[in-house]
């Protein structure tokens, strides 16, 4: 990814505490519950009255979740902040602090963490987060990052996955399915690249969905507008495993059923495109795609009128009395059971 650069510095070079200096120099904290970020043992943070303290972990390896060949870093750093924020987004809280652990292999230079720490602070920048801390230690085998978030959320905003109730309707923030397409283009080329290495990849006019699964972003921005039209939802999760699996969280922690309705299901007009290229039924990447990383929550139905009214809002569904299982309504009006032979009824039969 960085062979263009002839110049690479071994990470021998630096030594632990060079490289740490090195990603860590010129770090300024701008949060005021941050009283103290990198250069001790531990960071200090002071939280504010009437605020609970929110705290996540998320943990990338090389190969699992990410493809070093077709990932450039800076994304690869962007997204480990990332996801991390949108889990504290899914509580209805702001990220606040960010800790990197990264384990690093032999093969990387000096100059590929930089580009990675590039996305991290970058991402940080974004969010209004303080990196306060890590760990850097060697990895015999891939890399590995790993973010621990702290957030912020008013004593009566949070929200949890167990708090919705019969009747309650279900909303989704943007599209899904698009970082599922990404992954589909990116595994492409990738084949095609390996069958003859002198074909160059192709990914033009793939912007939006190779930056759904490269560079996603966290939907801090709802949170600020449910916030701003008084709106607490009665549930709330992030969209990393797809809206099947993720649903399905919200209602077993609510121990309720739902009802989805295919046509409501929000997918981007690229991705329903992509998705015929691939003949994969597109609805079925919006269900068991992933990481979107959207918002999926339940709303009283007094507040019909308020998300109904909020353009980067789709209502799909409702929840049910959890006799009533959790049922997806396709197209053609049929109710199937949302889970994973579901699909199987929705795959292009041509
Ligand atoms: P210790 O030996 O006490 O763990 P380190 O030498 O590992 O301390 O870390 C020194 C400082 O640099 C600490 O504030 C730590 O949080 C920070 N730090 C170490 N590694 C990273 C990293 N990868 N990203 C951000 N901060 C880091
Ligand atoms: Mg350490």
């Amino acid at each position: 990814m960085d062979d263009s650069n002839t110049q690479l510095t071994p990470l021998s070079e630096l030594g632990e505490f060079g490289l740490i200096d090195k990603i860590t120099a010129d770090i300024k904290t701008i949060n005021k519950t941050t009283l103290f970020g990198i250069g001790d043992d531990a960071a200090v943070i002071k939280p504010k009255n009437n605020m609970l303290t929110l705290v996540s972990k998320d943990l990338l390896l090389e190969g699992v979740h990410f493809d070093i060949m077709y990932t450039p870093l800076k994304h690869l750093g962007y997204k480990a902040a990332v996801v991390n924020f949108s889990d504290i987004a899914a509580m209805n809280g702001k990220p606040k602090q960010l800790l990197i652990g990264i384990g690093v292999g032999a093969k990387f230079s000096v100059e590929a963490i930089e580009e990675i720490y590039v996305g991290i602070r970058k991402a940080c920048e974004v969010y209004g987060v303080d990196l306060i801390g890590g760990d850097t230690t060697s990895s015999a085998s891939g890399l590995v990052i790993s973010g621990t978030i702290i957030g912020e959320v008013e004593k009566d905003k949070v929200v949890y996955r167990k708090g919705a109730k019969v009747h309650d309707l279900i909303c989704v923030s943007g599209d899904l399915g698009g970082a599922y397409m990404g992954l589909l283009i990116l595994e492409r080329e990738k084949k095609a690249f390996q069958a003859n290495p002198d074909i160059q990849p192709d990914l033009t006019q793939h912007d939006y969905l190779l930056q759904r699964q490269l560079k996603p972003e966290a939907r801090t921005d709802i949170v600020d507008l449910l916030a701003k039209e008084k709106i607490v939802p009665t549930s709330m999760i992030d969209i990393s495993d797809g809206l099947a699996s993720d649903v399905m969280h919200l209602c077993k922690a609510s121990s309720n059923g739902c009802v989805i309705s295919e046509e409501k299901i929000p997918i981007d007009q690229t991705t329903f495109d992509l998705a015929k290229e691939f003949n994969i039924v597109p609805t079925v990447a919006a269900l068991n795609g992933g990481e979107d990383y959207e918002l999926l929550f339940t709303v009283d139905q007094n507040d019909y009128e308020k998300v109904n009214n909020l353009e980067s809002i789709s209502i799909i569904g409702y929840m049910t009395d959890v006799s009533e299982g959790e049922r997806l309504i396709t197209n053609d009006d049929t109710s199937i059971e949302l889970k994973a032979q579901g699909w199987d009824a929705l795959k292009k039969k041509d």
